[in-house]
């Protein structure tokens, strides 16, 4: 590895002079520790303290510049997973003319993007914190290209999935344990600290149960944007015409079992009449996966991780996720969320193992695959007759992992009822036209002319032109939402209208001050702006 660093041209002599002279300049992103990316110009890491260092000098620059408040609790988060007190990144401070006492620094010529993964093992987390994140990350800044190494900082080795992060950059990663074989004090040239959380959907419950963000910010476009990057780097074509439809099933082998699958996999080829194939993580490779994903109609698959592979289906396509007893599907939401991301146009549906004589439990299992043994038998008998687990924090709670790791003989009756529910006649992509749905600009031009009829009553006609936009649109409906408030009142008269003027009369009185609002609503759901509020007289 050290060689492969060493290779790239460093003009050694002219680094450590800028290091020195110049000391670190970094200018951050963000308001807060939770939304902040710093990019660095020579940023050190000395792998003997395993911390990074930053050099002051005449040059150097550190914008936030916090005080003691860059430890209140940290300067950012190193990994996409929100506030979590394991991932905070920090640096310590020296002089420049301390380097003259210090190993010799070994420079890293390439830009260097330096996150933490927050879970390597887990597929879900994979995709959702490291990912995505850091395939938008390096969409973000420009001099992250596919020339850009990646630092993992959050001491695991390579994990399962190590291949995937490849894909991201033309470069190997980097792990820290790697780092010390390059040297004792290494010094980025150009580097980025931090992960954008853009793209994140779901939280995990550390601080309150698990659930959806609670303002999500990536819609389907986004996610297959970077689903069509990777089925690039994997060598997969999108087979757009390919006849013949399927549903897959994604089992597991290890535990949380589907203990009647060849059962499974006949009802849903004879119900659906088509072929239905099986496949794992532990049978296939990952692109063998990702091929019959992106092409399938139906994915069927217990609760867990591989169901992120969701992210890989076609538009119009269904996912069928099967919870095991006692499980609130309600409570575990993260493929749901991703399935009924706006844009994503998948076909989500739950289905939960409602019959104590379906399910198989292991209570002698160790605690982490769900065992109970450990409780005391109180605390173990009350689980066991419990019907649903409450809902709780991450990542422990012996409730929910007994549950978690149960295999289920799946009700075929029960599941075929709640997926026809959804799905009423053949599952899968339509061939749909390109419904990205498009919000009206500010209607133009507005006017009002009041006239006044007696001392008691009084009209108001409004006028407006269509929205700029509008000219270049086929819109299937448009209509005017306008709201006439008498000023210095907080109420307001909604009105729906078709056309583009109006003469209202009802509760209009004269001598008084109006506001309008006016704005444009096309296909009855897609709201534009407000317009500028318009005065009038009567
Ligand atoms: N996994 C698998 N087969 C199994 C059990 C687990 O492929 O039989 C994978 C799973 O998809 C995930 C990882 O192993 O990527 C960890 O699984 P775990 O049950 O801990 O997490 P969960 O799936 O509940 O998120």
């Amino acid at each position: 590895q050290s060689q492969e660093l060493s290779e790239a041209q460093v003009d050694y002599h002219a680094a450590l002079q800028a290091l020195v002279e110049n000391g670190t300049r970094m200018v951050c992103t963000g308001r807060m520790h939770t939304d902040r990316i710093c990019r660095f110009e020579s940023l050190c890491y000395s792998t003997e303290a395993e911390e990074f260092v930053y050099f002051h000098s005449n040059s150097s620059v550190m914008l936030p510049n916090l005080g003691s408040r860059r430890f209140q609790p940290a300067l950012l988060d190193l990994s996409s997973v929100e506030d979590h007190n394991t991932q905070y990144f920090n640096f310590v401070e020296l002089p420049a003319a301390a380097l003259k006492f210090m190993p010799k620094p070994v420079f890293v010529p390439d830009v260097a993007l330096i996150a933490n993964r927050f879970n390597p093992d887990n597929l879900m987390h994979v995709f959702h914190d490291d990912l995505l994140p850091i395939y938008y990350t390096m969409q973000q800044f420009s001099d992250l290209d596919l020339e850009a190494r990646l630092f993992f900082m959050e001491g695991w080795s390579e994990g399962v999935h190590f291949d995937l992060y490849k894909l991201l950059s033309n470069k190997q990663p980097l792990l820290r344990e790697e780092l010390k074989s390059l040297g004792r004090l290494l010094c980025f040239t150009k580097s980025y600290v931090g992960l954008s959380k853009i793209t994140t959907w779901y939280q995990y419950g550390f601080v309150q149960p698990q659930g959806p963000k609670a303002n999500i910010l990536v819609s389907g476009n986004e996610i297959r944007q970077f689903t069509k990057f990777m089925m690039q780097k994997l060598n997969i074509s999108l087979e757009e015409s390919s006849s013949e439809e399927y549903i897959v099933v994604f089992s597991r082998t290890i535990n949380r079992l589907i203990l009647n699958e060849a059962e499974l996999i006949l009802a849903l080829a004879q119900e659906f009449q088509m072929k239905t194939i099986s496949v794992s993580l532990e049978e296939h490779s990952f692109s063998d996966i990702v091929r019959l994903i992106s092409n399938a109609s139906m994915l069927v698959s217990m609760h867990g991780a591989q169901l992120v592979m969701s992210l890989f289906l076609p538009r119009g396509a269904t996912v069928v996720e099967l919870f095991p007893y006692a499980i609130n599907p309600e409570h575990y939401t993260p493929y749901k969320t991703l399935a009924t991301l706006p844009g994503m146009d998948l076909h989500y549906i739950a289905w939960q193992n409602t019959a104590r004589e379906d399910t198989v439990t292991y209570p002698d299992r160790p605690w982490d695959q769900g065992g109970i043994a450990h409780l005391d038998k109180a605390e173990q008998e009350r689980i066991i007759k419990s019907t649903e687990v409450p809902q709780h924090l991450c990542c422990r709670n012996p409730e929910w992992l007994f549950r978690a790791y149960q295999d289920t003989k799946v009700n075929i009756p029960s599941l075929i009822h709640v997926i026809r529910q959804t799905v009423k006649s053949k599952p899968g992509p339509r061939k749909q036209k390109w419904s990205g749905s498009l919000y009206p600009g500010k209607v133009r031009d507005a006017k009002c002319q009041a006239s006044v009829q007696g001392t008691s009553e009084a009209k108001l006609a409004v006028s407006w032109q269509i929205p700029w936009n509008l000219r270049y649109l086929k819109v299937r409906e448009v209509k005017y939402e306008v709201w006439i408030q008498e000023q210095g009142e907080n109420t307001y008269m909604p009105y729906i209208l078709s056309h583009q003027n109006h003469t209202f009369s009802e509760n209009i009185k004269p001598f008084t001050i109006y506001l309008v609002w006016i704005r444009c609503i096309f296909n009855k759901n897609l709201l534009g702006p407000f317009a500028d509020v318009l005065l009038c007289s009567t």
